[in-house]
């Protein structure tokens, strides 16, 4: 129980603590509100979304993918603090209610036992995390916490970082330390408490001081607890710590996608647009503006980045953090309604950085709080593009490839079909009954070595007795590597022009459609949607699957090597098809051997996010070759793949680096094995 004079004095910091606390999240909020967009939320959604949020919140889950030991750390000092919001609580009635004791005063002994356990275990739980990581981040001095010197990253941030950890560091040690001695000195008063077994076993250091010394200790303690709170609170706000409050808001608000990469349409037809893109902050989707109060800096992300793991200039994490930190210093300009002032390209990220990206979402995979770093990167490609008409000077070649002869290669609808010469492959009009319909993709229709794939899939489906057909010279680029590169308005030539296609001639009926490219599947399944193009896509491994489970396909083991296999970004992460290959590789008779990053962890072939069509930028080293390294390293002869794209990419590797390692595609490898005899 506070004496009077410290309760007016609580309640006075309390209101003051309170008003600026409201005022920094009213600045937020508003900040918040300027970026591009709004998520509506049904009532239905938003108790499905709370509890997965909540799920989230409290399993930690998104931290646990890497980093077990900080995650576990981390874990002790989130679960402490958040379990101190009601410890708090109980403190602050206990204090200045006369004789009651939080949380039932005895009226329940049960409960109060399990509360007091709880915050004792909790206390020494988040006491012992958070030294293990301050010592983490400030004696080992960790390299996680390190920028590349090409990147670019706000003046202020790296040794702002440092200090913000400082603080909040020191804060929760008060915090929470305070309160735990505060209970030694009141066991210590009032007796040993089986429930509270670490409290009890410190009171009796107290033993010698007499009681008058034990309730000064207790004072002292409580301010020490709930005063540093009060003195925290507008700080914190500034500070990353408000990533327990943003988090949980992240999950909750951020618009349910698809697929992680699936982007929005720019509806071309609408002559009031004036922006494309994002050129300054309040141009970005407005999740992406709650994205940089969210972050917790941990640079997870930029472990996971191909770019930076070989080199380059991007960091995902440091686009993150110099968002935020700009929104701390000049935000009051965006939250009063005005323009923010400097471009993202003049404080948030370089060119070089943005057009380093292979939108391979491993950021979006790994990040603890649900940040999308990706997103941002794509939607200043869109500005740099549309409005300043700035991008790689090899992309030309693919753009007006992809709009003249709808094909990046820049080979002609005549051509579309001569992979498939000396097969069966009929198009829609020779079986316009067909019940799959083979969606070819311009590499396994142009490329030499991405051919063999398309070729062994048609072996493939032709075996197991398939009911295909392919659209032809009708077929042309989904336009996918436009729309990563930024180029939207040719995406939306592409996407609409492709979507009337199929739209006639899947004519209403329940027919599949089929790819051996995860970057065609990716679009035709999520983002063609938006154009009206609503159908059944999956992957060739998928189909593949189903037909050696329906017993449809035979293959001979003998004539299967055991392989590792490559995990593409955009049939993994992008569109969760993990397994299917596998089933089929193994169905094949093959032993699978893993990459030690795989599935959602697996790293990319450096080709996605239009990388494909221009030259790598500067770095340590080539992506495709760090992937190859991994895969070598495997001891296994071959390395299948299930993409052309990765297949193009690990191949060049492969040459590069003079290995014996064969790249093969998972429709090649069960081709080859069919066996011969009726199925
Ligand atoms: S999408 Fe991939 S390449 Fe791009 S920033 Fe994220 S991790 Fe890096
Ligand atoms: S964006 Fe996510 S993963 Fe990257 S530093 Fe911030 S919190 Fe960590």
């Amino acid at each position: 129980m506070l004496t009077l004079v410290e309760q007016i004095i609580f309640v006075l910091l309390a209101l003051a603590s309170a008003y600026f606390a409201l005022r920094s999240a009213d600045r937020i909020r508003r900040i918040v509100r300027r970026g591009r967009g709004a998520e509506k939320i049904s009532l239905a959604d938003a108790a499905r979304r709370a509890w997965d949020a909540a799920a989230k919140f409290v399993t930690l889950s998104p931290t646990w993918q890497t980093r077990f030991w900080p995650s576990l750390f981390h874990a002790l000092v989130a679960w402490g603090f958040v379990f101190y919001l009601l410890v708090n609580l109980g403190d602050v009635l206990n204090a200045f209610l006369p004789g009651y004791r939080f949380p039932t005063s005895g009226a329940a002994p049960a409960l109060d036992g399990v509360y007091h356990l709880i915050a004792d275990l909790l206390s020494v739980g988040a006491l012992g995390g958070l030294t293990a990581l301050l010592l983490r981040r400030f004696a080992l001095n960790s390299r996680d916490f390190a920028f590349l010197e090409s990147t670019l990253v706000h003046p202020k941030a790296k040794a702002g970082i440092r200090r913000d950890s400082a603080i909040v560091g020191a804060f929760i040690l008060t915090h929470v330390g305070s309160r735990f001695l505060g209970e030694t000195f009141r066991l210590a008063e009032h007796g040993a408490d089986p429930w509270q077994p670490f409290a009890s076993a410190l009171s009796f250091a107290w033993d010698s001081l007499p009681l008058g010394a034990l309730t000064v200790m207790q004072h002292v303690c409580f301010w020490g607890a709930i005063g540093t709170i009060l003195l925290f609170v507008p700080y914190f706000l500034y500070s990353k710590h408000i990533h327990i409050f943003m988090a949980p808001l992240n999950f909750f608000f951020k618009p349910e996608r698809k697929s992680i990469g699936q982007l929005e349409k720019i509806d071309f037809d609408d002559e009031t647009l004036t922006q494309f893109g994002a050129t300054r902050l309040e141009h970005l989707e407005w999740p992406a503006l709650m994205d940089a109060y969210a972050c917790i800096m941990c640079n997870r992300c930029q472990d996971a980045c191909p770019a930076h793991v070989t080199g380059k200039a991007l960091s995902p994490s440091a686009l993150e953090i110099n968002k935020r930190y700009f929104l701390n210093d000049e935000g009051a300009a965006l939250a009063a309604g005005k323009e923010s002032g400097p471009t993202l390209l003049e404080f948030a990220i370089s060119a070089e950085a943005v057009w380093a990206c292979t939108s391979c979402g491993a950021c979006v995979q790994i990040c603890p709080v649900g940040n999308e770093p990706m997103r941002d990167i794509l939607d200043i490609r869109r500005s740099l593009v549309l409005m300043d008409n700035q991008f790689p000077d090899l992309f030309q070649t693919a753009f007006k490839g992809m709009e003249r002869q709808g094909n990046p290669w820049n080979v002609g609808p005549s051509a579309r079909l001569e992979w498939a010469q000396g097969l069966n492959v009929p198009t829609v009009e020779q079986n316009p009954d067909f019940e799959v319909l083979y969606w070819v993709g311009c590499a396994p229709a142009t490329d030499p070595r991405a051919r063999q794939t398309a070729r062994a899939f048609v072996q493939v489906l032709n075996a197991a007795g398939v009911n295909f057909a392919v659209l032809g010279q009708r077929e042309a680029c989904t336009g996918d590597s436009a729309r990563r590169a930024g180029n939207e308005a040719l995406f939306f030539q592409l996407a609409t022009q492709n979507s009337e296609v199929l739209q006639e001639v899947m004519d209403g009926r329940p027919r599949r459609i089929v790819a051996t490219c995860p970057h065609c599947l990716h679009t035709l399944k999520n983002e063609y949607p938006d154009f009206g193009a609503q159908f059944d896509v999956i992957h060739h491994t998928q189909l593949i699957a189903e037909l050696m489970a329906a017993g449809k396909i035979r293959t001979d083991p003998t004539r299967t090597a055991n392989v590792a296999f490559h995990d593409p970004c955009y049939l993994g992460r992008h569109n969760r098809v993990y397994d299917a290959p596998r089933q089929v590789l193994q169905g094949a008779g093959a032993a699978v051997t893993e990459l030690p990053r795989n599935r959602t962890q697996s790293f990319c072939c450096g080709a996605g996010g239009a990388q494909m069509w221009k030259e790598e930028e500067h770095g340590r080293e080539r992506v495709s070759v760090n992937r190859l390294n991994e895969a070598i390293a495997a001891g296994q002869d071959t390395l299948a793949v299930a993409c052309p794209f990765c297949m193009i990419m690990l191949t060049d590797a492969a040459t590069a680096v003079k290995t014996d390692l064969q790249i093969k595609d998972v429709a090649e490898i069960v081709a080859a094995g069919l066996d011969a005899r009726p199925a």
